[in-house]
């Protein structure tokens, strides 16, 4: 397979300067791919209030720079690195690129399942390049394969928003009929929780704001709707929603941290609060008392391993989960980051990555 000299990329140079897209970045080559290394030819990549993370450099952990973002690829498979050993994917393989890039697979954390936390762990988008460039280098343990019959843009979200939410619900200690309440539920993550909730039998109340949003999540599958600038008491209103006891289950995805102690506070006894969002700061302010007197269980969960990623992919290909998203061209990163920060995205937005 022919492989150009160069390609498009979206390149942030230091942490906070403004995005850059270049036409002519290097291509890494087949022949200087490390054994294990795979070369990817994206078809599309998903964008993540990650990516603005980092870009802005708001976390206590710094990406690398110069950095190409994203982590939510789609592609194909065009050269895996010489003496490359029992490679699962083959040359021409459709393949996903997630957040974890690559694990050693051998460490304690990795051989228990949860490689997410591997000490030699790489990160799409923020400790190695990711997916904001026609061509990304990932490894060929690691990269997702994509059931047949999914779209590779309806793919896109599902390999970072989509396995974050399957897992922390799957995690989450909710069974069939459990009541679940989804703060963000019309974003990104929240509208797929809503949908994997469904399909794994629990009953949503989605707390958002806007109609948009709250049609978005109805029509998902939510049963309740909270509008949390609407509610005068947002403690009071999620607990009526669900007849008067609260929610078993949060699972919160936001970025601030009233969102979480508000869900110590509607949660009925017993419940479990599920923590995914990734705020830079924030603390959680739980009143120990009544979390100990309530029995509440505080969890938190961080995207996901290679069968999450599997099973995340697999329950979309089955119509049960689509996500909710707009295409651009490369070139509208800068504003899908405005957007974001706004908090103005509804859905997902996926780059066109052959334009
Ligand atoms: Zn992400
Ligand atoms: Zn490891």
């Amino acid at each position: 397979m022919s492989v150009p000299a160069v390609q498009k990329a979206a390149i942030v140079q230091s942490t906070g300067a403004k995005l850059q897209i270049h036409d002519n970045f290097p291509v890494k080559q087949a022949s200087e791919l490390a054994p294990g290394e795979c070369l990817v030819k994206l078809v599309c990549t998903g964008v993540c209030h990650t990516d603005l993370h980092a870009a802005k450099g708001d976390w206590p952990i710094e990406a690398k720079t110069p950095l190409i973002g994203g982590h939510e690829g789609v592609g194909h498979i065009v050269a895996i690195g010489a003496h490359t050993q029992d490679s699962p994917v083959q040359l021409g393989d459709r393949v996903g690129i997630k957040w974890l890039a690559y694990s050693c697979l051998d460490c304690e954390y990795c051989r228990q399942g949860l490689e997410q936390v591997c000490p030699k762990g790489k990160y799409s988008g923020f400790t190695v390049d990711g997916t904001f460039s026609q061509y990304v280098v990932s490894w060929v343990s690691h990269v997702t394969p994509i059931p047949e019959n999914l779209d590779s843009f309806e793919a896109a979200s599902i390999l970072c928003a989509g396995i974050t939410v399957y897992r922390a619900i799957k995690y989450s200690k909710a069974k069939i009929g459990d009541w679940i309440a989804l703060p963000g539920a019309g974003g990104g993550l929240g509208h797929l929780a809503v949908q994997y909730a469904a399909a794994m039998g629990l009953r949503v109340v989605a707390i958002d704001t806007g109609a948009e949003k709250r049609d978005l999540a109805l029509k998902l599958g939510a049963e309740k709707w909270v509008d949390f600038r609407e509610s005068k008491d947002l403690v009071a209103d999620i607990k009526a929603a669900t007849g008067g006891a609260g929610p078993n289950v949060a699972v919160v995805t936001a970025t601030n941290s009233a969102a979480y102690e508000q869900a110590i506070d509607y949660l009925r006894p017993g419940g479990t609060l599920m923590m995914v969002g990734l705020p830079g700061q924030g603390k959680l302010a739980a009143d120990i008392f009544f979390t100990v007197i309530k029995a509440i269980n505080i969890l938190g969960s961080y995207v996901g391993n290679r069968q999450d990623a599997r099973e995340a992919l697999e329950i979309a290909a089955r119509g049960k989960v689509k996500c909710y998203y707009a295409v651009k061209p490369i070139g509208a990163l800068e504003e899908t980051y405005e957007g974001l920060e706004k908090g103005t995205v509804v859905g997902r937005i996926v780059l066109d990555m052959q334009q």
